[in-house]
Parts: structure tokens; C-alpha cells; sequence
């Protein structure tokens, strides 16, 4: 199974990083591509984030062998119904989402008579839009495909090799495995970051623009986060809920825990904790998942 022609939902931060990353290390694959706003579409025209803007999703979809659905995960259900009645027999549908068991369902209910591997590749950044992309993202990056046991092996086997082809690293997992662990090591963090940016927004002994202005790297550091596209987080909390709420509780004890030692004045507590958390940071490091430099290579070191 080879594929040849991409048709791309959705053309904001990951749909043109996936059109540029295709342009790019597979300058042979055809590309089309639809958003539903037409400033987006417009833009993405300008800086030819896929070789054909097309006016509607069904154009877009047509002669493809893979269409990929770049939207909010909110918004997955109405994209796929928008393409079903045009899509081509062998196409395969992916998608982009970052929770998969609530995508997968919806895929499936939407286009039954097709071959559907969700995917979620962990690249981003707290930008979106169609100025946001760029050819880069997935370099280096994991791309967790969440196929249903019965998902043809071909078509499994020629997504990979399309990720691989664009710098991604490849693995499988489980739908609802996946769920869990990106509630850890993303919708959990995004949440924390939200809170404490609003907390300290809210604060009534602390002014606004003392905030600002004495924002050190932890606080500033969170405020990146916390400047994530709201749609898709709104979507992301509300479709893997069950995951987000399961770590959260888990969470919560552990907060609760800590509270009770700096009431304590349990200093042994924090400082084994502190230490641990630390060696975690020593191995993303290692495994290349982040800059070792201070202050993450930004120049400016701030406590
Ligand atoms: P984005 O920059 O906001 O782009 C999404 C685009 O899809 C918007 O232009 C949106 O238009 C359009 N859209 C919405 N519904 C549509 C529909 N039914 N048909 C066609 N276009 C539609 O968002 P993004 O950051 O690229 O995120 C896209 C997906 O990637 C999400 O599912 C997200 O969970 C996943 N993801 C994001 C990141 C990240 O860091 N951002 C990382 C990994 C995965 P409107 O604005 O008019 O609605």
C-alpha cells in the first residue's frame, strides 16, 4: 500500500506543519487541503501549506489514499461526517487528536466501511493557526498510532512509514493506554499551568502587574503553557476525561501530602521528593527530549 495523495482537515498549527513536513521530505506526495474558516484557507494559499487549497472538504478528500483530520478533537466527529459520502473506498482516515479512545469512536461510528488508524504525533507548541506551522515539528518527535486490533497491517505498516519519512519516531499503543499516559505528561500539566496562572491572576494581596513584572522562570515558564489554543484544550479535558480524571486524583493526594509536610516542616519529605523529580528532568535531557541549557537555551536566566 503506498500512498500517494494526502488530503489534509484542518490546515492550522499541525495540519501546516504536516503539509510543509510533506512538502518538504516527500516532495512526490500530492497534497490537498480544507479548513472550514476561509481566512485560514486564504493564508494557507500564501504560504502553500499544501500544494491545493481546495473550497470544501469533500474536493479536498476526493483522489486521496490518506486523509488526515487536523481539527479540535471536538470538532473530529463533523469533520469526518463532512468527507464520508466522497471518500475514496481505499482511503485511510487518521487523524492528529491528542486524546484517542473518544477519536477513535467517532471515526468509527462516522466512516464504518473504512480503514481508520488514529494517531496523535506529540509535537506542538502554544501557538496555533495558519501561521504557526512549520516543516519542522515532527523531527525527533513521537508519533503514537492507536490502530484497533483488526486494522489492516499494510495500512498501518504505510502510515509508519510516512511518519517516519517526515522525522517522527513511530510507536503503537493502545487507545485507552495512550489516554492515561498523555493525561500524565500533558493534560495534567496544561491543567496545573492553567490553574496557577489564573490563581495568581486572581490573587487580591497580589496586583496584576506585580505578577507580570516579577514573573520569575517558574511562573513565566507556566504561562507559556497557559497561553495554549483554549479550543483545543477545552476539547482535549472534555474527550479524555475519565484518564485526566483519574491522574488528577492521584494528584490531589499527592499535593495533599505536600501540603502536610511544609506544615510539617517536613524537609526530609520535599527534599526526597525534590531529588527525584530532578533525575526525571536529568533523563528527558538524556533521551533528547529537551535542551540542556539554562533557562531551556532562551538566554536569559531567571530564578
Ligand atoms: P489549530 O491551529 O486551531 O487548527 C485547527 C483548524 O481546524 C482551525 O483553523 C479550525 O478552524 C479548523 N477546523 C475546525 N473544525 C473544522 C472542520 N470541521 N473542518 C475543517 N476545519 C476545521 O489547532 P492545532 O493546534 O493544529 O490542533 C489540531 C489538532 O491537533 C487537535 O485535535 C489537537 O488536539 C491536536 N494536537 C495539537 C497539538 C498542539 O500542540 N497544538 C499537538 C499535538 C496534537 P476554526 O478556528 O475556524 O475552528
Amino acid at each position: 500500500m503506498t500512498i500517494e495523495r494526502v488530503a489534509i482537515i484542518g490546515l492550522g498549527l499541525l495540519g501546516g506543519s504536516l503539509g510543509l513536513a510533506l512538502r518538504d521530505c516527500l516532495p512526490e506526495v500530492v497534497t490537498t487541503g480544507y479548513d472550514a474558516d476561509p481566512a485560514v484557507r486564504l493564508r494557507a494559499q500564501e504560504r502553500q501549506l499544501v500544494g491545493t487549497v481546495c473550497g470544501s472538504a469533500t474536493e479536498a478528500v476526493a483522489a486521496a489514499d490518506l486523509v488526515v483530520l487536523c481539527v479540535p478533537v471536538g470538532a473530529m466527529a463533523q469533520a469526518a461526517r463532512d468527507i464520508a459520502a466522497d471518500l475514496p473506498a481505499h482511503a485511510i482516515i487518521s487523524d492528529v487528536g491528542s486524546s484517542k479512545l473518544s477519536v477513535a469512536r467517532v471515526l468509527a461510528e462516522a466512516l464504518p466501511d473504512h480503514i481508520v488508524i488514529p494517531a496523535h504525533p506529540v509535537a506542538g507548541t502554544e501557538q496555533s493557526g495558519p501561521e504557526a506551522g512549520f516543516a519542522t515539528l515532527f523531527r525527533h518527535r513521537w508519533c503514537i498510532l492507536t490502530p484497533a486490533p483488526n486494522a489492516p497491517e499494510a495500512a498501518v505498516a504505510a502510515l509508519t512509514t510516512l511518519w517516519e519519512a517526515l522525522g517522527a519516531k513511530v510507536e503503537r499503543m493502545d487507545a485507552a493506554h495512550h489516554d492515561l499516559v498523555l493525561a500524565v505528561t500533558s493534560h495534567i500539566p496544561h491543567l496545573i499551568a492553567y490553574t496557577i496562572v489564573g490563581t495568581a491572576s486572581d490573587l487580591e494581596d497580589v496586583t496584576q502587574s506585580e505578577v507580570i513584572k516579577y514573573s520569575a522562570g517558574g511562573f513565566r515558564d507556566f504561562t507559556r503553557i497557559a497561553a495554549s489554543d483554549p479550543t483545543m484544550w477545552r476539547d482535549v479535558f472534555l474527550s479524555n476525561r475519565e484518564a485526566v480524571l483519574e491522574v488528577l486524583g492521584r494528584f490531589s493526594e499527592d499535593l495533599t501530602a505536600l501540603q502536610r509536610a511544609i506544615r510539617n516542616g517536613d524537609g526530609e519529605q520535599l527534599f526526597d521528593l525534590f531529588t527525584r523529580t530532578r533525575e526525571i528532568r536529568r533523563s528527558i535531557i538524556e533521551q533528547g527530549q529537551d535542551d540542556a541549557r539554562p533557562d531551556f537555551g532562551r538566554g536569559s536566566v531567571a530564578d
